[in-house]
């Protein structure tokens, strides 16, 4: 007999975006006409092709794997040190933050790693998850059992849930109670808010005090634009010795379809036995990945790489001015029709407030039938997403532009 897990009979059905093209697919059947016009603004992947300094990166490797004299097989399961060096050097060192090459661990994708470092901690662990949040984070706590059953309202037993909201800027307050794992993302998908130094040292400070550890998703880093506000955990003092931080290139070089991330975790990190002694993470975060991975292609490594060339860093920029320039363009839209807006400023994600006491999905409604615009639904992502919806700013311009004017146009009081 074969026994599953039975924690994935806890699993909500994946319910978002599955209703979301019902909705969509419902739509257009019965207006055939309006088909056509739709504009979707409520996925999180990107548009624009990958720079060609990662194309050619790519094209040389591959034509390097073709050749007897240059050609390789499997390569360090960890990363190759060309890539895990120039990480190091220039996301941290160069910014003054003390990582170690060999402290970065590159992967297919923050997706699998986010999921993946459940392994190296224990069961019985207490979760606080913010609310709302990227779901990849609630539903591998609930498979590894982390969690109790899903209650009426969608929220998980055993989990410490962080409400965001307006008035506390979308950074969660510190919780009174102890917690063993927090999930922080900043800049936030879906809420597009970042987090500031002195919040972020709050959380290092309750981090420290509980012994417990910060799983710091920094996927969009590279849209932060304001001055002073922290691209990486690792700028607050004591977070070496708390937290691990997950990095992609998904956002920043549009690697969502050829794959690549890395995940820091510093050899200063400890976690206790149940026998009360301390000991580092870093040694079964190695052997976790060294075992389960046999690492990322060629080819798409040197893809990374060529990110941190001066041509490579300056075709990021662009793709990176280019989506804000259409969030910029989505979020005066928006705000001109008298919704209020949130994000959109560090992060490809606008956070609307709706009309008051008009739901998520009553918005999502209106909008596709009103203006033929896909968003998502606010309460998709939590609880506390319950009347805001979110507009991805990852989209061409044409379509951007279109959709602004076309929002810019709406009676909003219309909606409920
Ligand atoms: C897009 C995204 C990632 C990146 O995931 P990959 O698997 O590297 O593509 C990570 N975290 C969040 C919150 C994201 O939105």
């Amino acid at each position: 007999m074969a026994y599953l897990n039975e924690n994935y009979s806890k699993l909500k059905a994946g319910y978002l975006f599955p209703e979301i093209a019902r909705r969509v697919k419902a739509f257009t059947e019965a207006h055939p006409g309006a088909a056509g016009r739709v504009i979707r603004c409520g996925i999180g992947d990107v548009t624009e092709p990958l720079p060609a300094a990662c194309r050619e990166a790519l094209h040389k490797a591959v034509d390097e794997l073709g050749q007897r004299e240059t050609f390789r097989g499997y390569g360090p399961e960890q990363g190759y040190d060309f890539l895990r060096q120039a990480i190091a050097q220039h996301d941290f060192r160069d910014h003054g933050l003390d990582i170690a090459d060999d402290e970065i661990f590159v992967s297919d994708g923050s997706k699998c790693d986010c999921g993946n470092i459940l392994d190296i901690f224990g069961p019985g662990n207490r979760v606080a998850i913010t609310d709302p949040v990227y779901p990849v984070y609630v539903d591998t706590n609930v498979m590894v059992g982390n969690t109790g059953d899903a209650g009426e309202t969608g929220a998980y037993a055993g989990v410490v849930y962080l409400p965001c909201t307006a008035e506390n800027g979308f950074v969660p307050a510190i919780p009174k109670e102890a917690a063993d794992l927090i999930y922080l993302c900043y800049p936030n998908n879906p809420t597009g808010a970042v987090a500031t130094r002195e919040q972020l040292a709050a959380w290092v400070d309750y981090a420290r005090k509980h012994h417990a550890i910060i799983l710091f998703d920094a996927a969009y880093e590279a849209y932060v634009r304001t001055p002073g506000i922290p691209h990486s955990i690792y700028e607050i003092d004591g977070a070496r010795e708390c937290a691990i931080e997950f990095r992609s290139f998904s956002k920043n070089g549009g690697f969502t379809g050829l794959r690549c991330a890395f995940t820091v975790v510093p050899k200063s990190l400890h976690g206790q036995t149940r026998g009360g002694e301390s000991k580092p993470l870093y040694p079964l975060w190695l052997r976790n990945h060294t075992t389960k991975f046999n690492g990322v292609s060629y080819p798409v490594q040197r893809a990374a790489e060529a990110i941190y060339s001066p041509e490579g860093r300056q075709e990021v920029d662009a793709l990176v001015d280019f989506y804000m320039e259409n969030a910029r363009i989505l979020r005066e839209a928006v705000s001109g029709a008298g919704l209020r807006v949130y994000g959109g400023i560090d992060a490809p994600y606008l956070w609307v407030r709706g009309p008051e006491g008009v739901p998520s999905w009553t918005m999502f409604d209106f909008l596709l039938r009103e203006a033929n615009i896909v968003i998502t639904p606010g309460s998709g992502f939590g609880a506390a997403g319950e009347g805001y919806f979110r507009i991805s700013a990852f989209n061409s311009r044409e379509r951007a532009v279109e959709a602004a004017g076309r929002l810019a146009a709406l009676d909003f009081t219309k909606a409920g």
